[in-house]
C-alpha cells in the first residue's frame, strides 16, 4: 500500500513536470524560431546628410510605417545587420502613444486612422471617428490640394494599414467596401496585395474595369512595376497579402521606386505611405527570423527613398509603427557576427510608446512624446494642407 502510494506520488510528479514543460511559454519545442544568425548583412545606403534640409518646409512626405515595430524590433534589425541600419539616417527622435478611444493596446485600424485623420476611434475603425463618421485623411487632403498621393503596402491593399488612410468602413472586415471605396479617391500610385477584394468579389462584380476608367494602369505582373508608364498605377500583386520578405526579392523597394518615379513628376509635391505589413506577422509569430527580414527588407526600400531625398533636399522622410507587437526584448546576439537571439512577453500588440524617426525639412517637428494622433497634425502643417 506504501509503495503504491508512493509510485503514484513519482507517476505525479512526473507528469506535473511534463505539462510544466508544454506549458512553458519559453520552451524551445513550441518556440524554435527564438534567435536568428543573418548570413545576408548589406551596407546602408551612402547619402551626404547634409542634403537631406535644403529647404524649410516640405515638398514631398513619405511615411513609412513598420506594423508593429518597436524599439526591440529595431535593433533586431539593428544587431542583425551588423550594426548599421538605413534607417539611422532619420536622426530626429520622438515617441508616439498609440492608445485607441476604447483600449490601452490598439490595433493596426485604430492606429493607422489616428496617424492618417487625427483621430482617436475604436478598435476595427477604418477612416471613421467614434460615432462612426468619416475622417479625412492625410491622403485626400493632400489630393484635393493637387498633390500626388500614393500608398505602398506589402499586405492587401484593403488590410487595415494602407486602407485607413484612403477608406472609411466602420470594420476593418469590410474588405469589399474598403476596394470599392478606392474609387472614390484620386490617389495616383497604389502597390500591394489584395487582387481578390477587387476581381473575384463575393458581388461578382470586378471593380477593375471601373480602375480602368478613372485612368489606373491596373498590372498584376511585378515586372510590369519598372515600366515607366502611366502616371496612375494601380498594382494587385498578389490574391491576398504579399509573400515574406525573403521570397519577395526586394519588391519592396522596387515598389518605392516605381512609385516615387510617378509622383515625383508633379510639381507641387507628394504624399507617400510606405508600410512593412508583415512585420507586425513575426511579431505574433514571436519569430525573430520573421521579423529580423522583415525589418532589414524594409530598411532597404527606406534607402532607396533616402536616396531620392538626398537628390533635391525637399522630402521629409518619417519612420514609425502603428503599435509594437509581441513584447520583445533582444535578450542577446552578437553584432559583429548578426546574431539576434530575443523572447516574448505576448502572441499580441502591446501598449508601449512605439519611436518616430525622421529626417529632412520640418523633422525637427517630431521630436518629443506625443499622441499618434499628432503624426496627422504636423505633416497637415507642413505641407499646409
Ligand atoms: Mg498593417
Ligand atoms: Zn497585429
Amino acid at each position: 500500500m506504501k509503495r503504491r502510494i508512493i509510485r503514484i506520488v513519482i507517476l505525479t510528479a512526473i507528469f506535473i513536470c511534463i505539462v510544466v514543460f508544454l506549458v512553458n511559454k519559453n520552451n524551445p519545442f513550441w518556440n524554435p524560431n527564438k534567435s536568428y544568425h543573418n548570413l545576408q548583412v548589406y551596407q546602408p545606403v551612402q547619402i551626404d546628410e547634409s542634403r537631406l534640409v535644403q529647404q524649410p518646409v516640405p515638398k514631398n512626405i513619405i511615411l513609412f510605417i513598420g506594423d508593429g515595430m518597436g524599439l526591440s524590433h529595431v535593433f533586431a534589425g539593428i544587431t542583425a545587420n551588423q550594426g548599421r541600419l538605413n534607417l539611422e539616417y532619420l536622426k530626429y527622435i520622438g515617441f508616439s502613444k498609440s492608445q485607441s478611444s476604447n483600449r490601452y493596446v490598439t490595433d493596426s485600424a485604430a492606429s493607422a486612422t489616428a496617424m492618417a485623420s487625427g483621430v482617436k476611434t475604436y478598435n476595427g475603425a477604418i477612416g471613421v471617428d467614434t460615432d462612426t463618421v468619416h475622417a479625412t485623411t492625410i491622403l485626400e487632403l493632400a489630393e484635393n490640394q493637387g498633390f500626388s498621393t500614393g500608398l505602398v503596402s506589402t499586405s492587401a491593399v484593403t488590410h487595415a494599414t494602407p486602407a485607413a488612410f484612403i477608406a472609411h468602413q466602420k470594420c476593418r472586415k469590410m474588405r469589399e467596401s474598403i476596394a470599392e471605396d478606392f474609387l472614390k479617391t484620386e490617389v495616383d500610385v497604389v502597390i500591394g496585395g489584395g487582387w481578390e477584394h477587387f476581381a473575384e468579389r463575393k458581388d461578382g462584380q470586378s471593380l477593375i474595369p471601373l480602375l480602368e476608367d478613372k485612368g489606373y494602369t491596373v498590372i498584376t505582373d511585378t515586372s510590369r512595376l519598372t515600366i515607366n508608364g502611366d502616371d496612375k498605377l494601380f498594382a494587385l500583386l498578389d490574391k491576398e497579402h504579399l509573400v515574406k520578405a525573403r521570397d519577395r526579392q526586394g519588391l519592396l523597394t522596387r515598389a518605392v521606386k516605381a512609385a516615387l518615379s510617378r509622383l515625383n513628376r508633379n510639381n507641387k509635391g507628394f504624399f507617400l505611405m510606405v508600410e512593412g505589413s508583415h512585420i507586425d506577422w513575426g511579431g505574433h509569430d514571436n519569430d525573430t527570423r520573421y521579423i529580423v527580414e522583415e525589418v532589414l527588407d524594409m530598411d532597404r526600400a527606406l534607402g532607396a527613398a533616402l536616396e531620392f531625398a538626398a537628390q533635391e533636399g525637399e522630402t521629409l522622410i518619417l519612420c514609425t509603427a502603428d503599435h509594437e507587437t509581441g513584447g520583445m526584448a533582444c535578450e542577446g546576439g552578437d553584432i559583429l557576427k548578426g546574431l539576434v537571439r530575443a523572447d516574448y512577453t505576448s502572441k499580441k500588440h502591446t501598449g508601449v510608446m512605439i519611436p518616430v524617426f525622421s529626417n529632412g525639412p520640418g523633422a525637427d517637428q517630431f521630436i518629443g512624446i506625443y499622441e499618434n494622433t499628432e503624426l496627422f497634425y504636423k505633416m497637415k502643417r507642413l505641407l499646409e494642407l
